[in-house]
């Protein structure tokens, strides 16, 4: 799970992380008062989406030369203006994809003056199974260039979690980073405060880009994009309850109500499977025959009828569907009980593409029997890579 900019910022601000003042904007008769709380001479006006990008990002339906979702304000009038123009419109940037996000909160900050720009992350490294700092003297808008050219200046550093954070890891971080004199302390301390943070919160993912230093040599967390352990939220209920709905696919938040593992995706054939592995078999299989799967979806083992019936429905929902695999294993999950699922949602919602079921294990014949005596019109399959074909056939023609 993911939480907006402003967030970010007070909960790092609690472990006692250096961010600039700043108050969130919901509608646009807040944006001056908000704007006349913070000191000034500079503002920042930030649109808060759940995607990176902002600052280069741009508007839909923008006026020649207007500025992205990160504009300065030189006055509170300016920077209540600048908020106006932002609420309510669609900003795509290159993590949204093209169809952007509708902005539905703003954050106006205190402006910094800045010297450099550093990029830090934290995140979980799976090839060392331990936390890692990421860092680069290379902060800013294009550090995805820069990961891209010249990897080298990105350095990571991971933590023993036998010892936990020491102040050897931040200096690291800092002779890395190029700091000097009371900077370096600062570091330790802070990247202390971040590592602190990030385990006890869960975190999947901390980014701060830019970390900057400021023109009286300070460092200050400028952006902040933090990601959560979704499997920890039960005993996370303080950050469960920033999460902000509107930026979900409402697919995947629909999924989520029935506890469904499902993602979506941005390819035409709709899938149904029965495990985790299996789904990203059949989501493979379907690339080995030419075409793109438009979910992963994991039923689960003891997916009730019920489940199965919303699932179904969740996929026949997605408009960009233009055919459905169901590939169950059944073990756990009985064959019959998916047939159930499958008629059920057919009757409420219909069925306008082609279906093809390949079914497998416990209750096999029983399952079959109730598709074959329900009439639909179901394009039977007897293994894998037999219904990967039929499918990809049936939808391309
Ligand atoms: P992102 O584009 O979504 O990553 O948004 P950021 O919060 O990182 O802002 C983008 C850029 O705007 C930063 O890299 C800075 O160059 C600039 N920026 C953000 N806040 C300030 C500020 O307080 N003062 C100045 N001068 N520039 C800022
Ligand atoms: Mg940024």
């Amino acid at each position: 799970m993911n939480i907006h900019e402003y967030q970010a910022k007070a909960l790092l601000r609690s472990y006692g992380a250096p961010v600039s003042d700043g108050r969130a904007v919901f509608r646009a008769e807040e944006a001056k008062t908000a704007a006349g709380e913070l000191d000034g001479p500079l503002w920042v006006v930030k649109a808060q989406i759940h995607a990176g990008g902002r600052g280069k990002g741009s508007f839909k339906e923008a006026d020649a030369g207007e500025k992205g979702g990160v504009r300065l304000a030189k006055s509170v009038e300016e920077a209540e203006a600048e908020a106006k123009r932002m609420l309510g419109r669609t900003l795509v940037t290159h993590q949204t994809g093209p169809a952007g996000k509708q902005v539905n909160r703003i954050y106006i900050e205190d402006g910094s003056d800045i010297e450099r720009e550093l990029y830090l992350a934290l995140l979980v490294d799976r090839t060392t199974s331990r936390i890692s700092f990421v860092c680069s003297t290379e902060g800013g808008m294009d550090i995805e260039e820069v990961a891209a050219s010249t990897p080298e200046k990105i350095l990571s550093f991971s933590v023993d979690p036998a010892t936990g954070y020491q102040p050897f890891h931040g200096r690291r971080i800092a002779f890395a980073l190029g700091l000097e004199g009371k900077q370096v302390k600062e570091c330790v301390g802070l990247m202390g405060i971040l590592y602190r943070a990030f385990v006890e919160k869960d975190m999947e993912m901390l980014e701060i880009n830019p970390l900057i230093v400021t023109d009286t040599g300070n460092l200050k967390v400028l952006d902040a994009k933090l990601g959560f352990d979704s499997n920890a939220l039960y005993r996370q209920q303080d950050i469960l309850a920033l999460r902000d709905e509107t930026e979900e696919d409402p697919k995947e938040l629909e999924a989520s109500k029935y506890d469904l593992n499902y993602i979506a995706l941005d390819g035409e054939i709709g899938c149904m499977v029965n495990g985790a592995g299996l789904a990203m078999a059949t989501m493979d299989i379907i690339k080995l025959y030419g075409s793109e799967p438009a979910n992963f979806l994991d039923v689960g083992g003891g997916a009730t009828k019920e489940k199965v019936t919303e699932a179904f429905k969740i996929i026949t929902s997605d408009l960009q569907v233009k055919g459905i695999l169901v590939n169950i294993f059944g073990g756990i999950m009985r064959c019959d009980v998916i047939a159930e699922g499958v008629i059920a949602a057919v009757k409420e919602v219909g069925l306008k593409v082609p279906l093809v079921v390949r079914l497998e294990g416990t209750n096999v014949e029983k399952g079959k029997e109730i598709l074959n005596a329900s009439g639909l019109n179901v394009i039977a399959a007897d293994s894998l890579s037999d219904g990967a074909e039929k499918i990809v056939k049936a939808v391309k023609g």
